[in-house]
């Protein structure tokens, strides 16, 4: 929506780097909450691959650009360019938000909190619990590290041997060498291991999709080969949003599992990254009422 009589001299501008970028929600998510609390910001969304990407910094660095998102391919191929980075995004490796500290570029990696804080306004409660999440994808990983970062006590990891499946380790060794604080134990298993996987899920209390199977080709597809493996106590989560029901959350409804699809974690991780550039609360129930 053209907004441009809310812009002046002194509007500060946050961007969106991704390609493709024109899909992107965000402009909208941001924008809507911009106004809703008159905040002098504008979002705009910028077309910005690899190659463009060290240019791209070094005008937002020019010109003083307050902040940006960033979205594939640039999530890690940003860090190198940039000036500092939050713990998380550290131990994640991947960054989703920047936001310049008088000419410092720091990185944030906010997806992981959306995820969280999704289970959290959902009444969830996961601190000393036990998650099996599949997928060790960007995603994945964020919301891996987020969760032994905010208390989860075991995490098992299941991946199909696929380019992936290093990621899957990876994780797993960050969390029980780097963040031994967190007390926190992963491990990790090839998803093909069924027996595995129906043992991970019955002793799990949260079971986490955060694969692209449910969504567009793999839409109606789901990676729970039998339902009866699920009881009611369990919560169930599907971080895919289109559809808002997943087969995977269909199977768990039928089972009577409380679900949370991936709107949440969007909504918040965006919420995050408001609060990283403007200091402010986002307005999530106006934004929802107006995006969604
Ligand atoms: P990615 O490409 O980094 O990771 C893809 C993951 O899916 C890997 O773990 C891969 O092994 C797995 N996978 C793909 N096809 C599979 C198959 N046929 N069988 C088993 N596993 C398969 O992608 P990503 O950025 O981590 O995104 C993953 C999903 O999460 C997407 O559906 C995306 O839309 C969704 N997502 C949601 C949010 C949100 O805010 N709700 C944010 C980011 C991503």
């Amino acid at each position: 929506m053209a907004d441009l009589g809310r812009i002046d001299g002194k509007t500060k501008l946050i961007g969106f780097l991704a390609k493709p970028a024109g899909h992107s929600k965000s402009p909208a998510i941001h924008n809507a909450a911009f106004r809703k609390l008159n905040l002098n910001y504008a979002f705009m969304a910028f077309e910005v691959g690899n190659e463009q990407l060290a240019d791209a910094i070094t005008g937002i660095r020019a010109l003083n650009i307050q902040g940006f998102s960033v979205s594939m391919p640039n999530k890690i191929d940003i860090l190198p360019l940039l000036d500092g980075l939050s713990p998380a995004a550290e131990l994640i490796g991947a960054v989703n938000t920047v936001v310049n500290h008088n000419g410092q570029l720091i990185g944030y990696n906010t997806d992981g909190i959306g995820y969280m804080h999704s289970l959290a306004a959902a009444g969830v409660n996961y601190k000393g619990k036990k998650m099996t999440i599949l997928g060790a994808g960007g995603a994945a990983t964020a919301i891996t590290i987020q969760a032994a970062l905010e208390g989860v006590a075991e995490i098992s990891i299941f991946n199909r041997e696929d380019q992936f499946f290093p990621n899957a380790l990876r994780n797993a060794e960050i969390i029980n060498k780097k963040m031994k604080d967190t007390n926190c134990i992963a491990r990790v298993y090839p998803l093909e291991d069924l027996a595995r996987l129906k043992e991970e899920i019955t002793t799990s209390q949260i079971l986490t999709n955060a694969t692209d199977v449910g969504m567009k080709h793999l839409e109606g597809q789901s990676l729970l080969p039998d339902p009866s493996w699920l009881h009611p106590s369990q919560i169930v989560t599907d971080i895919i949003y289109f559809p808002d029901r997943t087969k995977l959350l269909e199977q768990a409804i039928a089972i009577g599992c409380k679900t949370i699809n991936g709107l949440g974690m969007l909504l918040w991780q965006g919420a995050e990254q408001f609060r990283i550039w403007t200091g402010q609360e986002m307005p999530i129930e106006d934004v929802k009422q107006q995006i969604f």
